[in-house]
């Protein structure tokens, strides 16, 4: 960050600051011909049932391998679509791909595609789910949507009323990274959910620090007096693992079970002899 210098405001020359800002740029200029091109792709993670260690499905996420520049992080890119509305074309992209993806894959499988507030703000989403289920074929039910608090920030009617109408799709809707951003806990229960996900920041300092353990066991009695599922997500450790079974969560997402991996690492994941995740070996580790 640019230094604040005095008391009016205005700030030094950072060269640090200006040379991210130049990159940003070139990364906003080049993204619709980047998708064109096709260094825009998904990567997989598995989600699995505490109680079985089998995996329930995955959530998708997007990577994008710059030509020149390699690997840039959805940390980045996002929020630099999110500012141009880029990400609309972007959501677009991942609907369709994780729903056409998500048909090769045994059929008790869920996907779930991550979705910004831009696409409800800019009104797309209902529409391009739709499309996605169309065109892929998938059924509904395995469509799941991760939706974060940011999103609650507008209390519109329409917002409300675009998630009523995506669960009448027949698809879920999980609550991402639930703890770390804007949160109402009356307006939590008139909202349509099913599942909150416990943030990565929660479940890392769960077994060496008290107030980060008792946040995780209050967002499970919460999410379960609400009828919610929950799932904790950057689970890395049996440690971990263990802890969460203690505490009655329900599904987990982690290193642990898998990184991020292809689409056909998880069609071999999800053969009928591999039932059990994260016990013994560690498991598509190859890419992240
Ligand atoms: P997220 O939705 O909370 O995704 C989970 C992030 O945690 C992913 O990072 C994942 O690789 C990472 N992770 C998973 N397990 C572990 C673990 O055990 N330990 C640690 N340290 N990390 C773990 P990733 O892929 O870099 O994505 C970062 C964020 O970018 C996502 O956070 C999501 O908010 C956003 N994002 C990614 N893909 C999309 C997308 O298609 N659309 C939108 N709107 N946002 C996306
Ligand atoms: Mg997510
Ligand atoms: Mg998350
Ligand atoms: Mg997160």
């Amino acid at each position: 960050e640019a230094k604040q210098v005095g008391g009016r405001g205005w700030r030094a020359y950072d060269p640090a600051s200006a040379l991210r800002r130049m990159r940003s740029r070139m990364l906003e200029a080049e993204m619709p011909a980047a998708l064109a091109a096709g260094q825009f792709f998904l990567r997989y993670q598995p989600q699995v049932s505490l109680e079985t260690r089998a995996m329930l499905g995955v959530e998708a996420l997007a990577r994008w391998e710059h030509p020149s520049i390699g690997a840039v992080s959805p940390g980045e890119f996002i929020p630099i679509a999110e500012a141009n509305g880029f990400i609309t074309e972007l959501g677009r992209f991942m609907l369709h791909e994780a729903c056409h993806t998500a048909l090769g894959w045994p059929e008790h499988l869920t996907v779930a595609v991550n979705v910004s507030p831009v696409q409800f703000q800019r009104g797309t989403i209902l529409n391009d789910v739709r499309e996605a289920l169309a065109a892929s074929g998938l059924p509904p039910q395995r469509l799941h949507l991760e939706i974060t608090e940011t999103l609650f920030l507008d209390r519109s009617d329409t917002l409300f009323k675009t998630l009523e109408s995506l669960r009448g799709l027949g698809i879920s809707i999980a609550l991402d990274d639930f703890g770390t951003g804007y949160s109402s806990l009356g307006y939590l229960t008139c909202l349509p959910l099913d599942k909150l996900k416990i943030d990565q920041s929660f479940v890392r300092d769960m077994a060496d620090e008290a107030g980060a353990g008792s946040i995780v066991r209050t967002i499970i009695a919460l999410a379960h007096s609400l009828k919610l599922q929950v799932i904790a997500e950057g689970v890395e450790t049996e440690e971990q693992c263990r802890l969460l079974i203690t505490l009655g969560c329900d599904c987990a997402q982690g290193y642990h079970f898998g990184k991020p991996m292809d689409a056909e690492d998880i069609s071999t994941l999800s053969s009928p002899d591999l039932t059990s995740l994260g016990r013994h070996t560690l498991i598509g580790q190859a890419k992240a």
